[in-house]
């Protein structure tokens, strides 16, 4: 049913929130631990580690805070973390390039911690933004760190302090920045593409096989479920029963309400049915008033009651404000049946229960 899928949608949406949230508290967490762990195995005169990193720390715990309060919407937080690590990471590339001492000094500790810190922000930024604004971020993170690096190594140049052994390998890393952003938006574009296919796909799929009035199970749904389970019956003997239901004089109803209103009769009707039944039973609308239950696993006496079940609800109520009937054939499959003969059965039986007064089962002899 449209409320039914609108309502999955939502859980399947609040699921992948509660997942994204738990795994951006293990990834602040960790922050939190690398931070501090950086501040007590800190060298001496590393004025940038000693004063900022506490803070730092303290940034992220806070944060950790706010995901696990749900303090804030997760889009917010995502913006607000986004900036907050590109700030720190940044940061601690400026302090290397411009008041940290020789860059050649600085080199190793560059390409073997901080640029994967940047690395990792560029693929962060695909899972904490979307795609477009997950390319626009890494871009942007790049530019920063292309003139960060080139801020600081022009005075270095005109000294002839640097070594053009260290301009190649930064060369060599921005390259490697470049390559993993493009990479990292292939990869979202094509899982993207792929999810969108997926929805696609099901869409079709439910589209096809659902009336649209109603939200149950088309004919041609229920034609291919009874396929089944003939097969079933078939090759390994499983009962099923069949169970074709009309409603009675639906005619008067719309003459006498209307045909939106009969509409409505019929949408309550699938659910009352819909209700009567359980899960790993099919009920279908066959076509315009008329209804059918697959009922598998269950013999002729079970069908019959599970009718009458049926039937009972109907009577006993208002059906969108309407007090109205319904008649049942009920049958079930026999080895040598095809699909074609148990409904015409059905319909048969179906039939009789008509010309019989209405308001009634008839079951099979
Ligand atoms: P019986 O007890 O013999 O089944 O009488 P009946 O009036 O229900 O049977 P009949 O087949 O003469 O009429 C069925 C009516 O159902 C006619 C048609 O207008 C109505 N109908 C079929 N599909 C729809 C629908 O989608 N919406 C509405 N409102 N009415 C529909
Ligand atoms: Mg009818
Ligand atoms: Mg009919």
């Amino acid at each position: 049913m449209p409320e039914e899928v609108k309502n999955q949608a939502q859980r399947e949406m609040e699921r992948l929130e509660k997942r994204k949230r738990l795994a951006y508290m293990v990834a602040l967490a960790c922050g939190v631990l690398i931070f501090l762990l950086s501040w007590i195995i800190r060298e001496p005169d590393d004025l940038f580690i000693l004063v900022l990193y506490p803070f730092f720390a303290l940034v992220l715990a806070l944060m950790l805070f706010f995901v696990w309060r749900r303090s804030f919407p997760l889009q917010q937080l995502e913006a607000v973390m986004f900036t907050a690590v590109s700030a720190m990471i940044l940061g601690r590339l400026a302090w290397h390039f411009h008041l940290g001492g020789e860059l050649d000094d600085h080199l190793l500790m560059l390409a073997g911690g901080h640029y994967w810190s940047v690395g990792v922000l560029i693929v962060g930024g695909f899972v904490m933004l979307d795609h477009k604004k997950g390319i626009i971020a890494g871009t942007l993170v790049i530019l920063a760190s292309i003139s960060i690096a080139a801020t600081g190594i022009a005075g270095e140049l005109q000294d002839q302090e640097v070594s053009g052994q260290a301009l190649i390998y930064l060369a060599r890393i921005h390259l490697f920045l470049g390559l993993l952003l493009g990479l990292a938006a292939a990869a979202t574009t094509l899982r993207d593409k792929y999810r969108d296919a997926l929805i696609w796909n099901n869409s079709l799929q439910e589209l096809a096989s659902t009336d649209m009035l109603t939200g149950l199970a088309n004919r041609r749904a229920a034609e291919d479920f009874l396929e089944k389970q003939a097969y079933a019956n078939r090759r390994y003997g499983r009962k099923v029963s069949v169970i074709m239901a009309d409603v009675d004089l639906f005619k008067q109803v719309n003459d006498k309400y209307g045909h939106s209103r009969g509409d409505m009769v019929l949408v309550e009707l699938g659910r009352i049915l819909r209700n009567s039944l359980r899960e790993t039973d099919l009920v279908a609308r066959w076509g315009g008033e008329e209804f059918l239950i697959v009922a598998p696993e269950i013999d002729m006496q079970e069908a019959k009651e599970l009718a009458e079940r049926c039937r009972c609800a109907i009577a006993s109520r208002q059906v969108a404000g309407i007090n109205l009937t319904m008649s049942f054939g009920v049958t079930e499959l026999r080895e040598k049946d095809s699909v074609d003969t148990v409904l015409s059965r059905a319909d048969n039986l179906l039939y009789k229960a008509k010309s019989s007064g209405r308001n009634l089962i008839v079951a099979e002899a």
